[in-house]
């Protein structure tokens, strides 16, 4: 077995940028240990973790219930692919869906594989349900989406840094406002060649942007009323991060295509799934669709394990808790570079006005880490936060003095 020596931060930050791609931008710090919502780097430094690796980690680091899940199942089977039938798949497929009341499931790995799939569904259901005429589909998607960095996904991006430079693009993508239901309803009405409406219920990549109270129910209803599927992305949203197991469940809505990943595996492994009725899922045939990892039994194993660790530590009460002591906590900062405070649950967002010498978000997150907290701006002006649903009460008061005492020292 290879054994390594311990080097200083700046030594394995250079081997990245010598060895790795630059398509990352991150914190200078260099992790190699996760418990609960803690993380350590190499030089022994404890940190809250507030990212939660976006959103993957809701059950909290290294879970021993998810780990025991991954060491069991690692040492009797692995991978089969789908060329062969394996005991675990069939009793996963019957939990899952029995717990978010859907026909079938589809799984996959990725999040973006997720999306891809529920596209590929939409565009067959509408062929052969809806009528529409060959190639002719169109899925409709929201303004500041995020949902991967496939050509699919860029597709549908109104993001230059995720689009440009990467064409020529998918066609039959069109893209809507975001929380606004008269331009949805007036897209549905102009075209009946639109299969799917897919959208997080909050949108996360563009800084936790949470629609007004009411529109995952008329997006509901609209779709239902002319014939259209709504798809939920909930890869970030899902699985009790915003204080329910579903965000949809906010509103008592059901999604037609429901997707989720991320923290269907705990953080341990790329875990994701499509879930909907025989009428849609039914529409691909054998061969038609897959992923030689999909469905595998490290995956079923570790994905059962990581659902029941969700419900029976109540982790979307504790996160619909803790998320309130937050925002209020938030609010109360005495500083004028937080211009807003918003989010649901355990995902939240702070607006940070530019400061000093062109300081940002980053600015800010960088004290952050030196004060033993690790979160991530998006768009140059956010802060997300958003730690592992495990978080309790008296370490919440103590990030959030933490967060307080850093954005009060820079002005
Ligand atoms: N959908 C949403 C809402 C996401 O936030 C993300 C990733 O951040 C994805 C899909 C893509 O997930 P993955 O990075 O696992 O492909």
């Amino acid at each position: 077995m290879t054994s390594y020596s311990k080097q200083p931060t700046s030594y394995y930050i250079q081997l990245e940028e010598q060895f790795g791609a630059h398509n990352y931008h991150p914190l200078p710090v260099v992790l190699e240990k996760g418990e609960g919502i803690f993380l350590w780097d190499v030089e022994g430094k404890r940190y809250f973790d507030f990212l939660s690796a976006y959103s993957a980690v809701n059950q909290g680091h290294c879970h021993p219930l998810i780990i025991d899940a991954l060491v069991r199942q690692a040492s009797s089977l692995t991978l089969t692919s789908r060329a062969f039938h394996h005991h675990l798949l069939g009793e996963y497929e019957k939990y899952i869906t029995g717990l978010f009341g859907y026909d079938k499931v589809l799984p996959m790995n990725t999040g973006v594989e997720g999306g891809e799939t529920a596209i590929k569904l939409a565009r067959r259901w509408a062929y052969q349900i809806k009528g529409v005429e060959k190639n002719k589909a169109v899925v409709l998607f929201a303004e500041g989406n995020f949902w991967g960095r496939t050509m699919a996904a860029i597709s549908s991006s109104t993001d230059p840094s995720s689009y440009e430079g990467f064409g020529p693009f998918m066609p039959g993508f069109s893209i809507v406002p975001y929380n606004d239901l008269n331009a949805l309803e007036l897209a549905f009405k102009s075209d009946p060649n639109i299969a799917a409406f897919m959208f997080e219920p909050i949108q996360g990549e563009a800084g936790v942007v949470v629609p007004d109270v009411g529109y995952l129910k008329g997006v509901r209803e609209l779709c239902t009323r002319y014939q259209i599927l709504m798809i939920a992305d909930e890869v970030q949203t899902g699985l009790c991060r915003t204080g329910k197991m579903l965000a949809c469940d906010h509103e008592g809505v059901k999604p037609d295509l429901l997707v989720l990943g991320k923290a269907l595996s705990g953080g341990v492994l790329p875990v994701s799934a499509v879930l909907a009725n025989n009428e849609v899922m039914l529409t691909i045939k054998p061969g038609e669709h897959g992923s030689t990892y999909g469905g595998n039994p490290l995956a079923c194993s570790v994905a059962t394990a990581a659902l029941k660790v969700l419900q029976d530590e109540h982790l979307a009460e504790n996160a619909q808790n803790m998320g309130e002591i937050f925002r209020s906590r938030m609010k109360a900062i005495q500083s004028e570079l937080i211009t807003e405070v918003r989010g649901k649950g355990l995902l939240n967002a702070i607006i940070i006005k530019p400061f000093g010498a062109q300081k940002t978000a980053y600015d800010v997150c960088l004290a952050l880490k030196e004060n033993g907290l690790l979160a991530k701006q998006t768009h140059g002006d956010i802060i997300r936060f958003a730690p592992p649903l495990v978080i309790n009460e008296d370490q919440m008061h103590e990030a959030c003095d933490v967060i307080a005492q850093t954005i009060e020292a820079i002005v």
